[in-house]
């Protein structure tokens, strides 16, 4: 649609944007140097060259390709390393690494329910968990947003008749930035004996005063949730997906989910790199501080600016409202050619007349980067908002709606 829209409308196609450089801070577009909002490097270590020495000695050691699944054909030490750790970071008894955080989803939903179960998620739960959901054959629900009270009467009416049910939800929401009640949610966890996955995607090094992830924020243990999932490629600078949780749910996925038994184990070096890089997270806590400030910074230049930053807590996900999509488009141009990269967001990633500009913030980025780039936004939206686009948004907006 985006895509469609700019054409129509002259405007740059927005997608598949490409960065000649690493996705940090500061990246270089067109071979001008821009401020990037568009990478989720979030704690810097994309940029760092510890990771990078890390995935290259791997190389060295093991090659680049792991050649085939773990379950046949072996695994390298720096697999365990990684999983142990992760195991570690999360206070649960082991974990397992996937080639892809999407495939991760998509692999292990339908290992873990089927047919005679009922899943029920976040409406703003991430396309991995809805298609390894709508895969599973297990009957759908969702919720509401966030909205638990509206999760509690899906349970009460619903579940008796399963033999399991599956409540999904992020701990840090991809497109809005915001987090779950996580203690209302093991508590309802408690009341109602359903399994509880918990997507920390973007929670992981970003939520909770030691980057911890979306528990820390409320005081539980890992052992409270039943199933941890996240990726690799956020924070910790990589690329791949993870899970974990108990023993018991380690061996089940290893041996049944396909992503594990029919696909090639993660790339050494890229375990290499995300082991390096959780090292670093837990010996440079000061990043997650800084990210966390450059966040609350950007809301409190937004809201001195009137922007719409939603339900953000203000880690590393902003986003600034614009209802509708031709005003995300072409914000997001006129932004670029002040030296900005922040991304627009559409339909489907969000519901049609929410579109968005999206800012992934890093705690590479300075107190300058961000004043200048709220400033600029704000600037932006408040010309296109009297241009031309102005009059292609009044006669498309309706139709939008
Ligand atoms: N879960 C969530 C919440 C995500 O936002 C994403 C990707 N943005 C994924 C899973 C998939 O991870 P990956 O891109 O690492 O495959």
């Amino acid at each position: 649609m985006l895509r469609a829209f700019s054409a129509a409308h002259g405007l740059a196609d927005p997608t598949f944007r490409e960065l000649e450089t690493r996705g940090s801070a500061i990246g270089r577009i067109d071979g001008k140097d821009v401020v990037n909002f568009g990478s989720y490097d979030y704690l810097g270590f994309n940029a760092d060259p510890r990771p990078a020495a890390a995935a290259i000695a791997a190389v060295r050691l093991y090659g680049v390709s792991a050649s085939a699944s773990r379950l046949t054909a072996g695994q390298r030490p720096i697999h365990r390393s990684l999983e142990r750790k992760l195991a570690r970071h999360y206070g649960v008894d082991d974990a397992l690494s996937f080639v892809s955080g999407h495939g991760t989803n998509v692999s292990v939903i339908p290992t873990l329910v089927g047919k005679n179960d009922v899943i029920i998620y976040d409406s703003h739960i991430h396309n991995s968990a809805s298609v390894g959901a709508s895969l599973s054959g297990a009957s759908l629900r969702s919720f509401a947003h966030n909205d638990l009270s509206a999760l509690e009467m899906i349970l009460e009416e619903n579940t008796s008749g399963y033999r399991a049910a599956l409540v999904i939800v992020e701990g840090h929401y991809s497109m809005d930035g915001d987090v779950p009640d996580l203690a209302r949610l093991v508590e309802l966890k408690r009341k109602y004996g359903f399994w509880l996955m918990v997507d920390e995607a973007h929670g992981l090094g970003c939520i909770g005063t030691t980057g911890k992830g979306v528990r820390e924020l409320y005081g539980l243990r890992g052992t409270d949730i039943d199933i941890w999932m996240g990726t690799l490629s956020k924070t910790l600078g990589s690329t791949g997906g993870y899970v974990a949780g108990s023993n018991a749910l380690i061996d089940i996925i290893k041996y049944e989910a396909p992503g594990s038994v029919y696909s090639v184990a993660l790339a050494p070096a890229l375990a290499a790199a995300a082991d390096c890089s959780l090292d670093l997270l837990e010996a440079e806590p000061e990043r997650v501080a800084r990210l966390q400030d450059r966040g609350r910074l950007f809301l409190d230049c937004a809201r001195m600016h009137d922007l719409d930053t939603g339900h953000s807590v203000g880690s590393s996900i902003v986003p600034v409202m614009t209802g509708n999509p031709i005003l995300a488009v072409a914000a997001s141009q006129s932004l670029l050619e002040r030296g900005i990269n922040a991304l627009p967001i559409g339909f489907p990633g969000v519901p049609v007349n929410a579109a968005r500009l999206r800012f992934f913030l890093t705690a590479e980025h300075s107190e300058d980067q961000i004043r200048f780039a709220v400033a600029e936004t704000a600037k932006v939206l408040a010309q296109l908002r009297n241009s031309p686009v102005a009059e292609l948004m009044r006669a498309i907006g309706p139709k939008l709606t």
